[in-house]
């Protein structure tokens, strides 16, 4: 009765695909519909990063890492696609501008909270150059790394976020030096000493405003935009800042009006409503004598996390070519109907620019299977060593549910296995029936649901209350990563990336699972994916081979995560390589940098690692007189010890 099941052989999601084949894995994960063309999947079934005209293989990057003693989790950065991002930005805008007939140009800046890394930063001055890309800032720390960076002296360098006085004197400092240096008023009062630094220093400045928008965006950061919004000047503190600036004589100053209506905007409707909305506001402030020359409409520019093309929150419903499209067009419709002159166009993007060049990659380290043990056979049922689990009453009634486990009964079933179960434990905990009994009962248990599941394939609608069955069934895969470090979001806010193996894609992937990272805190782990285009709350895999690696990546994460994580268990920043790919489909590693050592991180929490090692040299020594240890034992230990705090976090192979 019971051997003839194969549980878990064949998954929901991948049950259609009879004959697998790589457009399936790349169907199933998605990776056309997300992956912006950077990537694809070779007839080897392996996941490549394509540009160039060439697709090399990510596995390829991965042995080329381990081989220069990189290890895993690393976070991969492939210059090429930045690179390709920044042309693909301003490309969008220059066409835009061509096919409206828009009478000015584009200037991008990349905000660099959205990723602060020295060599992001670095490699986006670089490759915007040739776009005058500038630098959006938020902080002194900010301004300071993006006036080093600098190297188009043509870009913005657009000064947001609260401003005191040495803000403000680094600033106009940099307006000596030839920077196109801007400082945007988030609040009235910054205004005062803004003026007061120009006078001191003889620097004119040149001043933006933030406006306090009212259209109302969808998506997770819609509090950045309407009435109660903590950003931006209200049309009375807007009016203010103009009468002032005329009393002051400084008129001229005001140059650039600026909103910014949240990230991750996914309605490009609602992006269109803001333009008009801050184009009503530049074109009464022309008439208003302030000779504006940018319109600066912020960030927002969505990144399709899920591939589905939709308005939902981590989607959006448009191109790139659109979104430069309905900026530019809806622009100047309403400046046309009012004779304005055409302004020069910035916006913020951070997310897009990011997003897609950076990707997480790491091995699985083990499994847990939710699946009755391989005894739970004929043969184990009819061994007499389980004669008195058998005779159980409770254990009868979940074996009789095989009786009629099919399809007009399986919520009976489901009902009735659950209901034994509780009465088996119950029992158990009253005593009543002994552990060998329980650890039966429950491994028939298992078998039951895993049946239940199976059969739920053959159902067009699926009853509710099972539908958690899948996800309550799957495999747990440990990956060696830490969700709190690497990928913050997706704890704080539910963010979705796209999740796949790299490798074997041309193997049907017979397991469904979740991810669980390497800290001990239950929220570490991932099990919210999309599947074939669906939401899913696991996601197919492949059965690990033994001795044979398990390779994941996990896409898009080169925006926010690697400034938000943190040191949750101590797990620190992880081993980055930043590679070029090469015409010839080969790739060099541009840069390394080693991720935190355990000393490293004790450091960060107020330890000094050459204290601990102190310490534990004198409780060595101790043990040494208590006779516990020998003094070459002591040595080795200490050895041992010296050699952990300069070793990697997190999990490590024995070499
Ligand atoms: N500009 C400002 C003022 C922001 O606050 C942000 C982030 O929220 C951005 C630009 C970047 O937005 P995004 O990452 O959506 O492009």
């Amino acid at each position: 009765m019971l051997d003839n099941t194969t549980p878990n052989q064949r998954l929901p999601a991948t049950l259609e695909y009879d004959d697998w084949s790589i457009d399936d894995a790349a169907d199933i994960y998605g990776i056309q519909r997300w992956g912006n063309s950077y990537f694809g999947v070779s007839p080897q079934g392996k996941v490549t990063a394509n540009t160039l005209n060439t697709a090399v293989p990510l596995l390829d990057i991965v042995e080329g890492l381990i081989d220069r003693d990189i290890h895993m989790p690393v976070l991969l950065r492939i210059e090429n696609i930045l690179d390709a991002q920044i042309y693909r930005l301003n490309d969008a805008f220059s066409a835009a501008i061509d096919e409206t007939q828009y009478q000015n140009q584009y200037r991008g800046v990349y905000p660099i909270k959205v990723n602060q890394q020295a060599q992001v930063v670095e490699e986006i001055a670089d490759f915007g150059a040739r776009f005058h890309h500038g630098f959006e800032v938020g902080s002194k720390a900010e301004l300071i790394a993006a006036m080093a960076a600098m190297v188009s002296k043509k870009g913005l360098l657009i000064c947001n976020g609260y401003k005191d006085q040495e803000f403000i004197e680094l600033g106009l400092q940099a307006r000596r030096v030839g920077l196109q240096c801007l400082f945007v008023l988030e609040t009235p009062n910054e205004l005062d000493l803004i003026i007061e630094c120009s006078h001191r220093l003889s620097i004119a400045p040149v001043i933006g405003v933030r406006l306090k928008m009212s259209s109302q965006v969808g998506g997770h950061w819609n509090s950045t935009s309407g009435d109660r919004s903590i950003f931006g000047l209200t049309s009375m503190q807007l009016i203010d800042v103009v009468d002032q600036l005329r009393k002051e004589n400084l008129l001229d100053c005001f140059q650039l009006l600026h909103c910014h209506l949240g990230s991750q905007i996914p309605n490009i409707r609602d992006i269109r409503a803001a333009v008009a909305e801050a184009s009503r506001f530049y074109a009464d402030l022309i008439h208003e004598g302030v000779p504006l020359k940018y319109i600066d409409f912020g960030g927002g520019l969505a990144v399709d996390y899920t591939g589905n093309r939709s308005n939902e929150d981590q989607s959006r419903n448009y191109s790139l070519a659109e979104y430069a499209t309905g900026i530019v067009e809806t622009l100047k419709q309403s400046l046309d109907q009012k004779h304005i002159p055409h302004p020069i166009i910035v916006t913020e993007s951070g997310r897009s620019t990011v997003a897609y060049s950076s990707i997480l990659l790491f091995n699985i380290l083990d499994t847990t299977c939710f699946e009755a043990s391989k005894k739970t056979t004929d043969s184990w049922l009819n061994n007499p060593a389980h004669k008195d689990c058998r005779n159980d009453l409770l254990i009868q009634n979940l074996i009789s549910i095989f009786d009629y486990v099919s399809e007009p009964r399986l919520q009976e079933c489901y009902n009735d296995a659950l209901h034994y179960r509780q009465e088996l434990r119950e029992s158990f905990n009253s005593g009543n029936v002994n552990l060998r009994t329980l650890a039966y009962g429950e491994d028939v248990f298992l078998h039951v649901l895993q049946t239940i599941k199976n059969e739920l394939q053959q159902l067009e609608r699926i009853p509710t209350d099972l539908e958690s069955l899948r996800g309550d069934l799957a495999d747990i895969y440990y990956g060696n990563f830490s969700l709190f470090q690497s990928l913050p979001d997706i704890w704080a806010i539910d963010q979705i990336f796209p999740v796949m193996p790299i490798h074997r894609l041309n193997e049907k992937p017979e397991r469904d699972a979740v991810l669980a990272d390497i800290t001990c805190d239950c929220d570490g782990k991932i099990d919210h994916f999309y599947v074939g285009a669906e939401p899913s709350r696991t996601l197919p895999l492949h059965s690990m081979r033994s001795g044979e690696e398990y390779y994941i990546g996990i896409f898009l994460v080169g925006a926010y995560q690697e400034t938000l994580g943190d040191l949750h268990n101590l797990f620190g920043d992880t081993n980055v390589a930043s590679v070029r790919l090469n015409a010839d489909g080969s790739f060099d590693v541009v840069k390394e940098i080693s991720g935190d050592t355990i000393a490293d991180v004790l450091s960060y929490v107020e330890y000094s690692p050459s204290q601990l090692e102190l310490n534990f040299r004198n409780t060595a020594e101790h043990a040494v007189k208590e006779g516990r240890i020998s003094p070459r034992q002591r040595q080795e230990m200490i050895k041992m010890f010296k050699a952990s705090l300069r070793g990697y976090t997190y999990f490590e192979k024995e070499q």
